[in-house]
């Protein structure tokens, strides 16, 4: 066995348990492996592990290492889950199962052209600033029902759920719980939060999907 398949065992038996601690039904926790960074051998050790959906946070190096993946293993998955500029956000539409990092008006205006003009509707989620942290990306809280009236009502676009990045400091559960209510609020069936550092906190306080990178794959040669 390799590193990663053991590495990915390990933490699908670890959100096994958090998910029965939590008394939520087995396998109602979806792992994305975050492969960002890594090489394509890596990509493919996660794929004989058994691993069909993975995360990335540009586009661009989504681009180069995907399509011919896919080309062998038909029913992997790619969310995108960084940042996206703009003038992306069609790529990003082009090669997407879910982008996970729907932030603003423009944004959405773009990734609707994108949807238009490709044909392809991949899922949305609305990603929130959940600590209003200056530095970070997201809708800021106190934003985010009027953002989900747009882009869900307004413009009509594909929004299943929410994603959020909490503060590095501090205890993440209350984020993770504040996230949580917003999407019962908006009816909202998928919730993306946890990382490699948080998610057994995330799939207590109701995770359907967690981002787990460096614990499986090691950790990142540059920051990202
Ligand atoms: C890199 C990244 C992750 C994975 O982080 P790890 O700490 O390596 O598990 C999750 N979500 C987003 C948005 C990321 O950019």
């Amino acid at each position: 066995m390799t590193s990663i398949a053991a590495a990915l065992r390990t933490i699908q038996d670890r959100i096994a348990e958090a998910t029965a601690r939590a008394n939520r039904a087995e396998g109602s926790v979806a792992l994305v492996a975050v492969s960002k960074t890594n090489p394509i051998e890596a990509v493919e050790a996660a794929l004989a592990a058994g691993q069909m959906l993975f995360g990335e946070n540009r586009v661009q190096e989504a681009a180069g290492k995907f399509p011919a993946l896919r080309a062998a293993h038909p029913g992997m998955r790619l969310h995108i889950i960084g940042g996206l500029q703009t003038n992306k956000a069609e790529d990003a539409v082009a090669i997407a199962d879910v982008i996970e990092s729907l932030d603003r008006p423009r944004l959405a205006q773009a990734i609707a052209a994108g949807m238009a003009k490709t044909g392809r509707r991949p899922d949305l989620l609305v990603q929130v600033n959940v600590g209003d942290e200056a530095q970070k990306a997201g809708v800021p809280r106190a934003e985010a029902d009027a953002f989900l009236r747009l882009t869900r009502d307004e413009l009509g676009l594909p929004v299943t759920g929410l994603m959020c990045i909490p503060p590095a400091e501090g205890d993440p559960r209350p984020h993770f719980a504040w996230l949580a209510g917003l999407a019962a609020r908006h009816w909202l069936s998928v919730l993306s939060m946890g990382m490699s550092g948080d998610f057994e906190a995330a799939i207590m306080e109701g995770a359907t999907h967690v981002r787990v990178g460096s614990a499986i794959f090691g950790a990142r040669a540059y920051p990202t």
